[in-house]
């Protein structure tokens, strides 16, 4: 019996901090997993949390040439290692250099040094380079909120990278904290039209040039995440954004985490009732063609365009 005690580093997803045992077998757990009952060792908790991908990729039959959009954070490389364990994917990674001074310089050294260890081709476009201005740049001349704004042009990007190579589909390391507490954020401000793309996958549409995207984490929380990062020892930047000041979505994650503590499943039960409400939406909003560079809008001129005019 192997009873190594875990290191106090993991004990974050063990609330009740008294020493549990594996469900599973007879080592102690790193990690308890509340909406199951269960407890994990390391082993058993990678076991747990590729199951939880296999689920969306075996669902939405993902294959093919898929495009990982890498951040450099914990989560896309969550998702990039966890999608090496899958068969019949031909798998590329893709980073978006924002040029935000040692921000984007510390993220992309980690990415570039997962993707050495994963044996997987990276390629990193700046933004400056081919459309001729950083997220700086853009935050001088507009006023608006930093992460949203980044957050348009991040999309953007990232579909149209994934549309113009032809990729099947394209992998966004979005949890399922993400999804919840972006989502509450938006009916916090009343705008009702974000409920398009609530759900672990959307379609293509090929008149509107929008790339086949999937979230293979969907069903995981970013401290799931976190900890399957940590455990595996995957290079991860933990750097903060000079702009991420006090995202609300931040706030809602902090006591969305606190929330599933006290009553685990409930932000699964979230995205259910999330999922439904989108499917049940008559009015999904008017998609137009952005008259400038073509792809999908809800305006004549898309916001990527004028952000970057
Ligand atoms: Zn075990
Ligand atoms: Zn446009």
């Amino acid at each position: 019996m192997t009873t190594s005690i875990p290191s106090s580093k993991f004990l974050a997803l063990l609330p009740n901090i008294d020493l549990m045992k594996c469900s599973r077998c007879s080592r102690w757990a790193v990690a308890e997993v509340g909406w199951k009952g269960r407890a994990y060792c390391s082993d058993h908790y990678r076991e747990y949390f590729l199951g939880q991908v296999r689920k969306v990729m075996d669902k939405f039959r993902v294959g093919g040439k898929v495009c990982v959009a890498v951040s450099g954070g914990k989560d896309s490389a969550a998702c990039l290692e966890a999608l090496t364990h899958f068969r019949g994917i031909e798998l590329e990674a893709f980073f978006l250099d924002l040029g935000i001074p040692r921000f984007s310089r510390g993220s992309l050294k980690k990415v570039s040094e997962l993707c050495e260890e994963l044996g997987v081709d990276l390629t990193v476009v700046s933004l400056k380079e081919r459309w001729g201005k950083s997220i700086p740049e853009i935050l001088k001349e507009r006023k608006g909120k930093a992460c949203s704004l980044c957050g348009t042009v991040k999309r953007y990007v990232m579909n149209a990278y994934s549309y113009e190579g032809r990729f099947d589909f394209l992998a966004t390391g979005h949890t399922l904290s993400d999804v919840v507490s972006s989502t509450l954020n938006n009916l916090a401000n009343v705008y009702v039209q974000a409920f398009r793309g609530v759900g672990p996958f959307l379609e293509a549409k090929e008149e509107f040039k929008l790339s086949r995207k999937i979230k293979p984490l969907y069903y995981l929380t970013d401290e799931e995440c976190k900890l399957y990062s940590e455990l595996l020892e995957l290079p991860f930047y933990t750097g903060k954004c000079p702009y991420v000041s006090d995202a609300p979505t931040k706030r809602i994650k902090a006591w969305l985490n606190r929330l599933e503590r006290d009553q685990p499943g409930v932000l699964r039960n979230f995205a259910k009732s999330f999922t439904l409400l989108e499917s049940s939406m008559e009015n999904r909003g008017e998609i137009l063609k952005c008259k400038r560079c073509g792809y999908a809008t809800t305006t004549r001129i898309c916001k990527f365009c004028r952000l970057m005019n």
